[in-house]
């Protein structure tokens, strides 16, 4: 087992004042605790039940608390990047525009793992440059424009909710794709990254067209 999870049980336990059998008990957990949790977030869990009147007084029932305080933990952080991210203007998850880039269900007809279309989605690239599409981010204000005016032309896009949840694997699906890419790709001519630079620089114009024009309305 992890030095690092024998000392901290061994912490833990001085903690709390455990003797040899609850000392064993929470060495039981340590093949599980070590997959799900780091050194830090057990830490800090035997930091926050310390500090916490109510902390179970037998080993038994530390486990279920140290799984709660880990997930508040890891809870409170999540929520504080997200409004951070709202702050700072930049959506940590789309980059402020709106749209998050997701493989196309039909992306993966080449090579595995594949994704079976199951939602209504605009057809991949026929060339199999280009497999991919968007869906709307969540987790800002411009994605919900962006679905917004989706929905007002009559053809809404997906949300990235709707899309993981049909597509639970699709992070997988894009970091194969980008690994067949990268393996089949040379190295972007001049060109191509110029071209690249063209397209952001005009999609950021258009949504600074879009912020204007919202504002001044
Ligand atoms: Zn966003």
């Amino acid at each position: 087992m992890s030095t690092w999870y024998l000392d901290w049980a061994r912490d833990h336990c001085i903690a709390f004042g455990f003797g040899d059998n609850q000392a064993e008990t929470v060495l039981a957990w340590g093949p599980v605790f070590i997959q799900l949790f780091t050194e830090a977030e057990l830490r800090a869990a035997t930091k926050n039940m310390l500090a916490s009147a109510d902390a179970p007084k037998f080993a038994s029932d530390h486990r279920g608390a140290i799984i709660r305080s880990v997930q508040n933990t890891r809870a409170n952080a999540g929520r504080k990047a997200n409004t951070s991210s709202l702050v700072s203007g930049a959506c940590r998850d789309c980059g402020g525009c709106g749209i998050i880039v997701v493989p196309h269900p039909g992306c993966t007809d080449d090579y595995p793992p594949r994704m079976k279309p199951i939602l209504p989605m605009p057809r991949a690239d026929p060339t199999g440059l280009t497999r991919t599409m968007g869906v709307c981010c969540v987790m800002c204000e411009a994605g919900g424009r962006t679905r917004a005016a989706s929905e007002h032309h009559g053809r809404p896009l997906a949300t990235i909710s709707e899309y993981e949840h049909a597509y639970p694997n699709w992070r997988q699906v894009q970091a194969e794709r980008q690994r067949v890419l990268n393996a089949s790709r040379s190295a972007p001519t001049p060109e191509e990254i110029a071209e690249l630079e063209r397209t952001l620089r005009a999609a950021r114009m258009r949504a600074a067209e879009r912020d204007r024009l919202r504002t001044a309305s």
